[in-house]
């Protein structure tokens, strides 16, 4: 058997054939937690093929609430947002891969739940707005700024996963 380091060395993580890799920060938020949708919003980035690089249960402190929401902060729902990010653990996420902040969006579905598809995150799990389950990065550069916000150095992990091979030519 070939070895997959071997044939997928470290510059294949950044470019694979031209296409960029990108990073997201992926967060279900309390109420996923809450209402037991931990697994089955994992699977679904799981199952596309994305690849986790960071995953941790934590309870959010108000000040790092208040960081991550900071473009919202105008905003009439803002004290509302921050109340409830803080009020239960959540579980944060790093995802890597080939165009994986739209993608990310895609699946996670639009921000209102009732406008979202089904087949969405938010279109098959949640009914309202202040309750749609699920955070995911709008941009690359928001994403890398929300995985170093989130996230110490030492909590990310960098693997090959062996499925590699099978997902991208
Ligand atoms: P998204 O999470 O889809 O990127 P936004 O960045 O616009 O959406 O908003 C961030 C989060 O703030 C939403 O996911 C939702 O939890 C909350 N939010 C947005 N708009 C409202 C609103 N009108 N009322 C209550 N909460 C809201």
């Amino acid at each position: 058997l070939p070895s997959p380091l071997g044939r997928f060395p470290a510059y294949f993580s950044i470019f694979i054939f031209g296409e960029q890799v990108e990073e997201t920060y992926i967060m279900v938020k309390p109420d996923g937690v809450q209402r037991g949708l931990v697994g089955e919003i994992i699977s679904r980035f799981e199952r596309k093929g994305f690849k986790l690089t960071g995953l941790k249960l934590f309870q959010c402190p108000q000040e790092l609430a208040e960081e991550h929401y900071k473009d919202l902060k105008s905003k009439p729902f803002f004290p509302k947002l921050i109340e409830y990010i803080t009020s239960g653990p959540v579980i944060c996420m790093a995802w890597e891969g080939v165009g994986v902040v739209a993608s990310a969006r895609k699946l996670i579905g639009s921000t209102n739940p009732l406008q979202a598809e089904p087949g969405t995150i938010r279109g098959d799990l949640a009914v309202q707005t202040g309750r749609n389950v699920v955070h995911g990065s709008d941009s690359p550069e928001n994403g890398k700024r929300e995985i170093a916000l989130w996230f110490k150095e030492g909590e990310l992990c960098q693997w090959i996963p062996a499925q590699a091979p099978w997902l991208t030519e």
